[in-house]
């Protein structure tokens, strides 16, 4: 059965997958959401037997319904080739007993590659199944990894312009050296004096403002997103949860059927979300573990039912996590309120009115396959030691508040079915905290010294994404404030 897709907002036509993947937003500020959840057509015993493309067709043939099997099979293949550093595309990890599921080994070595390697791609074929004839121009909002990755996808795409907003003061500096040397004629990088909640709340100002849009309209232009409340950017996700089941029952890692857990460090709620439709397709996952920063409104969340953004927001070492609103969470609010667009778009009326909203029991009792947890920034920097000095592997410090927290969750449920970290950043995206975390002495050293040291310490070799800003011309200085961020666009496209 074709998967159409509703808004979580109101009821408006459904809609097919490619318009979906066009349009990014619903024009009611809601998201797009599949009207069912499709069942996987081949066993995971299946599954095991093929690769990370075959399985990603298996995945995203179901929800991209109004795709071809040639389209899909050529945008499959052309993100998923040599940009990647190893031929498995994300590897699995055992150490330190779990196993880190590695999405960092695409062009920006974030896992946002993981989508974004293929959006731009799922985009176009879009824009030409629905005779587009604009010019598409991707705007996104970024706490840091998603920029990169949008813009390192979209660069020099024909046909799409990509403008990308980060908070000036809240990236690393490695995240920002790497948007502001990026090359392309079609792209444009703005810091914004703001922290990245005003950056994704202006994205959002600008997507929902009708006249504005007339405007471009008249300029040739249409807009659309690459953040992650775009539909083409969470089915890439499901793949990797279904490869990594696949490839553990492969190893014999575990029994067929046997259920698994899956810890995911989460930030705008999209990865996670990809897992919680992995297990609906039928991946036999049990608990989803929602790791959150010191940034915990997720936490409070999952223990109360209660979502309350009204709170300090704090600047932590895993920035990318950095989030009071986290936008997926509204499909999930759809879902658990009897997918009724009138329920959902209550609460969310009430998260921008009043910043906060609460959900019955009844919604509550449907999330309990969740596990809210935090990881404070001391026991994020301890565990990236402990993690080393056990067995000599280095992790990142968004994926060391993933592993964190489930060590948290194991004393508090004692629960130690086969699990599965979304290790979601290289370490050498985040040197310097991951450094002075397994010893105080690095803080001294230079940021590419930090690099050079990482990898010895580590015995990894140093990415080529990191090799290619050593000497990269910063090519985008362009700062606004947060209010002004539809001037940034007009002055971008000459409107
Ligand atoms: C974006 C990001 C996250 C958070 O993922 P969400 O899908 O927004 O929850 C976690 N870690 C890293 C390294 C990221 O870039």
């Amino acid at each position: 059965m074709a998967v159409r897709y509703f808004s979580t907002r109101s009821n408006i036509e459904p809609i097919s997958a490619s318009m979906a993947i066009l349009q990014g937003l619903s024009k009611d500020g809601g998201l797009f959401v599949p009207d069912h959840i499709p069942a996987l057509e081949k066993s995971m015993k299946d599954l095991s037997e093929l690769s990370y493309h075959e399985i990603a067709f298996e995945v995203m043939k179901l929800f991209l319904s109004d795709f071809t099997e040639a389209e899909l099979k050529t945008c499959i293949e052309r993100a998923y080739d040599d940009k990647f550093d190893t031929e498995e595309i994300a590897p699995l990890v055992e150490a330190e007993g779990a196993y880190y599921l590695e999405l960092f080994h695409g062009s920006t070595i974030a896992f946002k590659d993981m989508a974004l390697s293929i959006l731009p791609h799922l985009m176009t074929t879009a824009a030409k199944k629905n005779n587009v004839e604009k010019e598409i121009v991707i705007l996104t909002a970024t706490s840091g990894d998603t920029g990169k990755a949008a813009l390192a996808g979209f660069a020099n795409v024909k046909g799409c312009r990509i403008i990308v907003f980060y908070p000036k003061n809240g990236v690393s500096p490695i995240q920002e050296k790497q948007m502001v040397t990026q090359k392309g004629d079609n792209t444009f990088v703005v810091g914004i004096r703001g922290n990245f909640d005003d950056a994704q709340n202006g994205v959002k100002k600008i997507f929902g403002d009708q006249d504005f849009a007339k405007v471009m309209d008249q300029g040739g232009f249409q807009f659309s997103s690459a953040n992650s409340i775009n539909i083409g950017r969470l089915v890439p996700q499901i793949v990797y949860y279904v490869f990594s089941y696949a490839k553990l029952l492969k190893e014999e890692r575990i029994k067929e059927n046997e259920k698994i857990n899956v810890v995911v460090p989460t930030g705008n709620f999209g990865n996670i979300l990809a897992a919680h439709y992995a297990k609906q397709m039928g991946v036999p996952i049990d608990r989803l573990i929602c790791a959150s920063n010191e940034n915990k409104v997720l936490f409070d969340f999952f223990s109360t039912g209660v979502y309350d953004r009204n709170r300090e927001f704090v600047l932590t070492s895993s920035p990318s996590m950095d989030i009071l609103i986290s936008s997926n969470l509204e499909r999930l609010i759809y879902e658990i309120a009897d997918r009724d667009p009138a329920k959902c778009a209550e609460l969310m009326k009430a998260l921008s009115g009043t910043g906060r909203y609460e959900i019955t029991e009844e919604m509550k009792a449907r999330i309990a396959e969740f596990f809210g947890g935090y990881a404070t920034e001391k026991e994020t920097a301890d565990r990236i030691k402990e993690v080393y000095e056990a067995c000599g592997y280095i992790i990142d410090t968004h994926t060391a508040v993933a592993s964190a927290v489930y060590e948290k969750f194991k004393k508090a449920t004692g629960d130690d079915k086969p699990t599965v970290i979304a290790s979601t950043a290289s370490p050498f995206k985040f040197t310097r905290s991951v450094m002075t975390s397994i010893d105080a002495k690095y803080d001294s050293m230079g940021d590419f010294e930090l690099v050079d040291e990482l990898s010895k310490i580590g015995n990894v070799a140093v990415p080529k994404a990191i090799e290619e800003i050593r000497s990269a011309p910063v090519v985008h200085d362009h700062v606004y404030d947060k209010d002004a961020m539809e001037q940034a666009v007009r002055d971008f496209l000459k409107l």
